[in-house]
């Protein structure tokens, strides 16, 4: 099972690596989009951080919550209502709890990534960070043991930065990538690469 603490450690954890990997995600962002997607995450993670130290989290509901709120009040972009989106629809599926299993982190995660594509309209091969979620919530569920969180959750971080990589032959069909038509093939997506450090901070958090 994964507990509340280490649901936290999560989301430090990601905040993190959103920090380390800024320069790179807005240098990704450069050659594609608009340049800010490290800057608008490592804004919205750092307000995340910030609202958890101030107020720790009562429960499972509570962290992901605020998490969502913190992240659609902070960041302008698109990935922050997505990722905000995301973590609301996390909450609102764990509930109040303050220790999960296994298979019900992963369909509170299948929850979240419905979430983002209702908000976002994007479909498999769009080019955005559903190309990551997806794969990787499907490799989770495909690990040999289902009940063991950790070995389902570093499945899940080794599938999604595998699909991470798959996302630079792709032209992109939403956000602002979709501008450039096919001239944003061979660059990676941005979101894809955070998405997969989303996954990468949850295994590590679990392991
Ligand atoms: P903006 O494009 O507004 O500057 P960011 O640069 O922070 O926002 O985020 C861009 C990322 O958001 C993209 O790389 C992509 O992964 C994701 N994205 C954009 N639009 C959508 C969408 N409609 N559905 C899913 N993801 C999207
Ligand atoms: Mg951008
Ligand atoms: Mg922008």
């Amino acid at each position: 099972a994964a507990t509340l603490n280490s649901l936290v450690a999560w989301l430090h954890g990601f905040a993190a690596l959103v920090a380390a990997n800024r320069d790179h995600l807005t240098e990704l962002d450069s050659a594609i989009g608009d340049a800010d997607h490290g800057s608008n995450l490592d804004r919205g993670m750092t307000a995340v951080v910030a609202a958890l130290d101030a107020q720790p989290a009562t429960d499972t509901a509570d962290l992901f919550k605020r998490t969502g709120m913190a992240l659609i009040s902070n960041v302008g972009g698109a990935s922050g209502p997505l990722f905000g989106t995301f973590f609301l629809r996390l909450g609102g599926a764990l509930g109040a709890s303050s220790s999960v299993s296994s298979l019900e982190l992963a369909s509170a995660l299948r929850a979240g990534v419905s979430g983002v594509t209702v908000r976002g309209k994007a479909e498999l091969g769009d080019k955005t960070m559903l190309d990551v979620l997806v794969p990787a919530l499907d490799a989770w569920d495909a690990a040999p043991d289902p009940g063991d969180v950790a070995g389902a959750a570093r499945a899940a971080a080794e599938a999604a930065a595998a699909a991470r990589d798959a996302t630079a032959p792709l032209v992109a069909h939403k956000g602002r990538a979709s501008y450039l038509g096919e001239r944003s093939a061979g660059h990676l997506d941005p979101g894809a690469a955070s998405t997969a450090l989303l996954f990468r901070a949850l295994a590590e958090a679990l392991e």
